[in-house]
């Protein structure tokens, strides 16, 4: 959600904004825009809605130039998504030229405020108000005598932009250019990311690292309240409450640009069928067969404190809360350990009890995402010990909480999550067996276990092979309003991420269920125009599974099964029937979630949406 990037240096910036803004692409957004300053430090804008090649083109038919320039992505919080809402933002007589990332809150206050003070507003954004707020505290000299009195060159800008941040209530990542400052651009950082790439007599500013690789080695992480005053060859960091801070410099682990299609149509699909290989990357080096169980190195805990745990919150978002769900079965059953899912968004505002021994995970494909943050701040302030499920590595999250687990998946683009979920499915699997082995589980239900593991991507692969199938399914019900999911026990899940995933790239309206409850509502749903996807494996709640299944099929409703192979009780029920490898019941839902994903990636395609990037979603939601 939302990308920023910013050089100053002896090139020219367009190249680097373009190629930073395409690499942020994957975050989705709406809008996209750049101002670039000349030599004489004049500023000028170039703003388009739509894809960043709509940019590119616009900058190709007038280039502009100059060796310093921000850009932006923008997913509309506040006012529509039109040229005139697109950053970058100008404040007074473009005296300052923003790019803001986040939501300010209390915009519509300080708005009036500045509008009865002569500002006019050119936008609907909430984020021009900061542009404004800049001016006014620049004109109005807002500079404490520390800013007066100071021999550094840039102190009165920044004691003038902290006293603009001072009133802002909400969240940022804001890069700012000055036209009375022409050779410096300033980042400030509250809520959300930001990152500079260091490079020779240039710099390079950035939401996340993966617009650097191949600029810079060398990168330093801002973290709240910390706003870095840039120019081609000095960076100095300053705390918003305790002066220049001494910024730590890391190696940029990022190393190959984003990754390209590799032959696939979309990115959701090269990713799909990435998971064999994402998978085995999610287990390498973490399941050890001498003491049967699974090993972690970045948990940051003693065995004492994780033999200590009597709970676990899982706390996530969509994607990542249907893992979370998978998570909480699998450590209950294994660990016999009491875990919790919260929505992040609904944890980090409310005030449960909660006891010491308690251990939270917060999982995030991006490790941006804005509320899981927020909670894992509000269970840290508590004194819990948090821990990161991530797929990228550095992230906030995975910065900010004591230790965690990657997921080296690789870069997930597609705005639909896929390999990251079947990742996060698969590490909370090995945390279960960890917190088993720590406790009841032997060493033969440990095999078992471990055994099942390694078999996962090679049945995932068989799996992909139901393509053509999903296909054929897909032509037949891609026209339906409606899709129900419905699955018992460990497809509970499996249920509620295939129905996101549907509704998230095909604009289809899709409800997932545990099966039997939908005897409590969704069948009221069911009509010979409203299919239902069941997921049914073999295992313990088989027969209850068809039970449901008749019920739909005794109202009219199509039925779509997900099965077994060899399988031939459903097929009696079912109009269509996708089959999947057999794999022990507890990992069933990786391999049946495959031709989930590819039933919604055909029929987005079919109805002609935009697959890699659905309306109105990002992939890296940094606002609440
Ligand atoms: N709230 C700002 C807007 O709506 C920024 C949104 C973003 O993060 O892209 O323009």
């Amino acid at each position: 959600m939302c990308g920023i990037v910013g050089y100053v240096g002896h090139r020219e910036a367009s190249g680097f904004l373009l190629e930073g803004l395409r690499r942020l692409e994957y975050r989705g957004y709406d809008s996209a825009g750049v101002a670039i300053a000349d030599q004489a430090g004049h500023v000028s804008i170039c703003k388009t809605t739509g894809r960043i090649e709509r940019l590119a083109s616009a900058l190709a038919g007038s280039p502009l130039h100059g060796s310093i320039g921000i850009g932006h992505t923008r997913w509309a919080t506040h006012g529509a998504a039109t040229e005139g809402n697109a950053h970058p933002h100008v404040g007074g007589e473009h005296v300052v030229t923003i790019c803001h990332n986040g939501v300010i809150e209390n915009y519509q206050q300080l708005k009036s405020r500045l509008e009865s003070e002569g500002y006019v507003f050119q936008s609907a954004t909430d984020t021009e108000v900061i542009a404004h707020l800049v001016t006014e505290c620049l004109e109005k000299e807002c500079v404490d005598e520390e800013g007066k009195d100071s021999q550094e060159p840039y102190a009165s800008l920044v004691t003038a932009v902290k006293a603009a941040l001072s009133q802002l209530r909400g969240t940022y990542g804001l890069v700012l250019m000055f036209r009375d400052y022409p050779g410096v651009i300033l980042a400030a950082r509250l809520g959300s990311p930001l990152v500079l790439g260091i490079g020779d007599d240039e710099h390079f500013i950035a939401s996340d690292a993966s617009p650097l690789a191949g600029y810079a080695d060398k990168i330093v992480y801002l973290s709240d309240h910390q706003i870095a005053v840039v120019t081609a060859d000095s960076v100095q960091v300053t705390h918003r409450d305790h002066g220049d801070v001494r910024h730590s410099v890391e190696s940029l682990q990022v190393k190959t640009p984003a990754v390209d299609l590799g032959g696939y149509s979309h990115y959701m699909l090269k990713e799909i069928y990435e998971q064999p290989e994402s998978l085995k990357n999610a287990m390498r080096g973490r399941l050890t067969e001498d003491d049967a169980t699974a090993m972690f190195g970045g948990l940051n805990l003693t065995p004492q404190q994780l033999g200590g745990v009597k709970r676990i919150i899982l706390t996530a978002c969509g994607t990542s809360w249907h893992a979370a769900l998978l998570g909480e079965y699998l450590i209950e059953e294994f660990a016999r350990i009491p875990v919790e899912v919260e929505y992040a968004s609904e944890l980090r505002y409310r005030n449960p009890p909660v006891d010491p021994g308690t251990l939270v995970f917060a999982i995030s494909q991006s490790g941006e995402t804005a509320d899981t943050l927020g909670a894992i701040r509000e269970m840290k302030r508590k004194g819990h010990r948090t821990l990161a499920i991530c797929n990228v590595v550095g992230s906030s999250i995975a910065q900010e909480a004591d230790g965690g687990v990657y997921l080296h998946a690789g870069p997930e683009i597609g705005v639909a999550s896929t390999k990251a979920y079947t990742s996060q499915c698969m590490v909370l699997a090995l945390l279960a067996l960890y917190f088993g082995r720590m406790r009841h589980l032997s060493v033969d239900a440990g095999m078992r276990i471990i055994n099942a593991f390694h078999a996962l991507p090679s049945k995932v692969r068989a799996a992909l092979q139901t393509e053509e199938e999903c296909k054929r399914i897909a032509a037949k019900y891609c026209h339906a309003n409606n899709f129900l999911y419905l699955g018992r026990q460990y497809n509970f899940p499996t249920a509620l991420e295939g129905a996101l995933k549907l509704k998230e790239i095909s604009y289809i309206h899709a409800e997932g269920y545990p099966a039997a409850e939908m005897k409590h509502g969704p069948i009221a749903l069911v009509d010979e125009s409203t299919p239902s996807v069941f997921i049914v494996p073999q295992g313990f709640v088989y027969d209850k599974v068809m039970s449901n299944i008749e019920e739909v099929k005794a109202r009219g409703g199509p039925v779509i099964a997900v099965v077994e192979h060899g399988d031939t009780r459903v097929a009696e029920l079912a109009d269509d029937v996708i089959s999947v490898p057999s794999v022990e019941e507890f990992v069933q839902p990786i391999v049946s979630t495959i031709p989930l994903q590819l039933l919604s990636y055909h029929i987005a395609l079919m109805r002609g949406c935009d697959v890699d990037k659905p309306r109105n979603l990002a992939k890296s939601v940094t606002v609440e």
